[in-house]
């Protein structure tokens, strides 16, 4: 049988180490055996869960910094887009509580970047009654109204590559074999960066810089808003190997069990804000998540679901988990940039009183 553990061991065979992008993106995407192409990975029977799946008011509260920065920029038509939107939950949760908007989302159009075709089945089911328009990449966003992008835990899914700090000098990181197993190794690749230890590994993602390089450009263009969430750091040119592999919950190693484990690594937001910054955009963050979600109202809201029926008390303990200081609320930042076109500065709320 054809798995996708021995498709990679025979290209390596064949034309030599592959580097960890090409790695990354077979494992993840490949169409007949990637992970996400075959599975939904969600939730407490999967691998991992998000914080839209852990707590409905996560969607709430993006929805309400959404629907406040398109009121503020004059409510024109525009098109609500989700990249990597998994089961669908949380653009669920952003047009349940635009009910209270009505006018809101009769001028809106949702589209959803998403690849696998097991995920886009079960989006187009949990956001019923409402519908959308499905794209491969946002290459093929429309052009002719501002675009209101979320993007929950997409980017960290993107492939990086690494370069590793060896006694020849940096080379590229790649996977090989050492008989039939697979290993890390280097492959002499040059780079030129400052120099570091032995073993140090700086990562880049060119997949990552051409999505945020296109969202950017288009912002700048067509105005409108990015909201992006994400385990992730804002330090520059940090120094770390981030690339880590989840299965059942557990970390387990990225060469094993390829195809049925997810593979992210940490979103490098000083880069993404440093291309937005180039492209001319305004920048916003980035913000813990905790402190978003609270500069947005999280605990209000929930004392008044509370007030309004004790049963509510159970999300008390969900959102201190999407807040928890020592977890998900430090771990992940939250950073927005918005288009300069005039007509359209669409200023996001969360990230008040930062300097
Ligand atoms: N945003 C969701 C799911 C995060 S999992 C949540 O917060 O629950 C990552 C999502 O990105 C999945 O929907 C996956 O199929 C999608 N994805 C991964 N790589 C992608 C790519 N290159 N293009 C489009 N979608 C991608």
């Amino acid at each position: 049988m054809e798995t996708l553990e021995k498709l990679i061991k025979s290209e390596i065979k064949t034309k030599g180490p592959m580097d960890v992008a090409t790695f990354m993106g077979l494992a993840l995407g490949h169409p007949k055996h990637g992970y996400y192409m075959t599975r939904d990975p969600l939730g407490a029977q999967g691998d991992f869960t998000t914080s839209p799946e852990i707590c409905q008011l996560f969607g709430e509260m993006i929805s309400v910094c959404i629907i406040e920065a398109w009121m503020r920029a004059g409510k024109h038509d525009v098109h609500l887009v989700e990249l990597g939107p998994g089961r669908g939950t949380l653009m669920a949760d952003i047009l349940r509580t635009a009910k209270n908007a009505q006018v809101f989302l009769e001028r809106i159009t949702v589209h959803l970047v998403e690849t696998s075709p097991t995920l886009r089945k079960a989006q187009a089911e949990k956001i019923k009654p409402h519908t959308a328009i499905w794209h491969n990449s946002v290459d093929t966003l429309p052009t002719d109204a501002p675009l209101l992008i979320i993007a929950n835990e997409f980017f960290d899914a993107l492939p990086i590559r690494q370069a590793i700090m060896t006694p020849r000098g940096w080379q590229e990181r790649g996977i090989g074999m050492e008989g039939d197993k697979l290993v890390f190794t280097s492959i002499p690749t040059r780079h030129t960066l400052p120099p570091k230890q032995l073993g140090a590994i700086m990562e880049f993602s060119p997949a990552r810089d051409a999505v945020m390089t296109t969202i950017a450009k288009r912002l700048q263009k067509q105005g409108g808003m990015l909201l992006a969430l994400d385990y992730g750091h804002d330090i520059p040119n940090a120094v770390g190997d981030t690339f880590q592999a989840v299965r059942k919950h557990q970390y387990t190693s990225p060469l094993e069990n390829i195809g049925e484990s997810d593979l992210t690594s940490h979103v490098d937001f000083a880069k993404l804000a440093q291309i937005a910054q180039a492209e001319g955009c305004n920048i916003f963050g980035p913000v813990t998540q905790k402190y978003y979600l609270e500069t947005m109202g999280i605990q209000t809201r929930l004392n008044n679901l509370i007030a309004h029926d004790p049963k509510n008390g159970f999300l008390a303990n969900d959102v201190a988990r999407i807040t928890d200081a020592n977890g998900m609320g430090t771990l992940f930042k939250v950073l927005a940039i918005s288009g300069q076109v005039n007509s359209c500065p669409l200023n996001p709320s969360g990230f008040q009183n930062l300097s």
